[in-house]
C-alpha cells in the first residue's frame, strides 16, 4: 500500500499565520501544472509496480484554485502511471470561496470523494483578522452544497487558541461544526511561525501572541464535547465520527511508504525522506533538465525506531514494542531506560 500527496503551491491570499508554501501569483500556474505531470512521470518507478495507490491528496497551498480541466490531466497522468487502487480515497483541499455548485460536481465526477474545507472559524472579524478569503456564510454554505451532491466524507479544519475567542465562543464553533454534514475534523493550535506576517505583526505590537493557557482551556472543551457528542479522537489534532479516519494522514502516522510531487512535496520510501524544494521558479528549473532531483536524508534505523514511537504515539493506537523490537532490532526499554525512569520518577534528568 502506498500513498500520493500533490501539492498545487497557490493561494488566493496569504493566510497571516500560514509558513507552508505557497504563492500568491498564480503566474507560474500552467507551468507548474505541467511541471506536476512531468515529475509523476519521472517518478513512477518510486512505487513499485506490485504496490497500489490505495491515498491519493492535493493539498497546497490551495488546490480548488486549479481548474476541473487541470485537474483531469494531472488524474490522466496519475493513472497511466500508478496501479490505483478501486476503494482509493481521493482528498482535496479548498477554500470556502471556491466551492460553487457547479466546481463541487465536476470534482465529484473526476474522481474526488473526499473534501477537506479550511473553515478555521465562523466568526466573520476572526476571518478577516487572520487574512482568510471567505466569510463564515460561505463556510456553512459549501458544506451544505456539497453534502448536497453527494460528497459523504467531508473533513473541515478548525483553529483554536486565538487569542480573542473567548472559551464560550469556541465551544459554541465547535457545536456548530459538528452539526454539519462533515464525519471528520483537524483542529489546530494557532502557532506563532517564523518569517510569517503573524510573526512580524507581533513584533511590531500590532497583534497579539497566541496564548498557551487559553489554547489549553480550548483544547480540553474541544475534547470534551468530541466525547460527548461520540466523535472519536483518534489523533492529537484529528476527530471522527466512529471509523471515519482519514486513510491518507493515518498512512504517515503508520509510517507507509508515499510519493509526494510538487514544490516543498515530501516523499518517504521506508528508509529515506526526500524533499522539493520550496520554490516554484526553482521547482520547474530543476525539472528541465529532465531529472527529478530532490534533497534527500537516509535514516538510521534509531531514526526510524524513533520516528515510529513519536508518529505513534500522536495516535490512539500508540506503538506495539514488541513489534518495535522485531523491526528495528532495539529493546525499548533497554534504549531509553534513563528517559523513561525519569519521567516516570519526575526526577531532572539524570539516570
Ligand atoms: S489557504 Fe491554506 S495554504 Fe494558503 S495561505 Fe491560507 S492556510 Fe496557508
Amino acid at each position: 500500500m502506498a500513498g500520493l500527496y500533490v501539492h498545487i503551491p497557490f493561494c488566493k491570499k496569504a493566510c497571516f499565520y500560514c509558513d507552508f508554501h505557497f504563492d500568491v501569483s498564480f503566474k507560474h500556474k500552467d507551468a507548474i501544472v505541467s511541471g506536476l505531470i512531468n515529475e509523476i512521470k519521472l517518478r513512477k518507478e518510486f512505487i513499485s509496480s506490485n504496490e497500489a495507490i490505495e491515498s491519493i491528496y492535493f493539498g497546497g497551498g490551495t488546490p480548488s484554485v486549479l481548474s476541473i480541466a487541470e485537474l483531469e490531466q494531472i488524474f490522466e497522468t496519475i493513472h497511466v502511471s500508478f496501479d490505483v487502487a478501486t476503494e482509493v480515497e481521493v482528498t482535496f483541499e479548498c477554500n470556502p470561496d471556491d466551492l460553487s455548485l457547479d466546481f463541487l460536481k465536476e470534482l465529484k465526477s473526476v474522481g474526488v470523494n473526499r473534501l477537506s474545507i479550511g473553515l478555521q472559524s465562523f466568526n466573520d472579524e476572526i476571518l478577516t483578522w487572520m487574512n482568510r478569503s471567505h466569510n463564515s456564510q460561505q463556510s456553512v454554505q459549501c458544506v451544505l452544497d456539497a453534502a448536497e451532491v453527494g460528497f459523504d466524507k467531508i473533513t473541515i479544519d478548525l483553529i483554536y487558541g486565538i487569542p480573542q475567542l473567548s472559551d464560550t465562543e469556541w465551544r459554541e464553533t465547535v457545536l456548530r461544526a459538528l452539526q454539519l454534514p462533515v464525519n471528520h475534523l483537524s483542529a489546530y493550535s494557532l502557532t506563532l511561525e517564523e518569517n510569517t506576517p503573524y510573526e512580524k505583526l507581533v513584533k511590531q505590537q500590532k497583534y497579539e501572541k497566541p496564548n498557551n493557557d487559553l489554547a489549553s482551556d480550548h483544547y480540553s472543551s474541544l475534547i470534551e464535547i468530541i466525547n460527548q457528542q461520540g466523535w472519536e479522537h483518534y489523533e492529537v489534532s484529528n476527530f471522527c465520527k466512529p471509523g471515519n479516519y482519514s486513510k491518507h494522514n493515518t498512512s504517515y502516522w503508520q509510517n507507509k511508504k508515499y510519493l509526494g510531487i510538487g514544490p516543498s512535496a515530501h516523499s518517504f520510501n521506508g528508509e529515506s525522506r526526500l524533499w522539493n524544494v520550496s520554490n516554484n521558479a526553482t521547482y520547474l528549473e530543476k525539472l528541465d533538465s529532465g531529472v527529478a532531483t530532490y534533497e534527500q536524508e537516509n535514516l538510521s534505523p534509531q531514526d526510524r525506531l524513533n520516528e515510529t514511537l513519536l508518529t505513534g504515539l500522536r495516535t490512539k493506537w500508540g506503538v506495539n514494542l514488541n513489534a518495535l523490537k522485531t523491526i528495528f532490532g532495539y529493546d525499548i526499554n533497554t534504549l531509553y531506560v534513563s528517559t523513561i525512569h525519569c519521567t516516570q520518577h519526575d526526577c531532572t534528568g539524570n539516570p
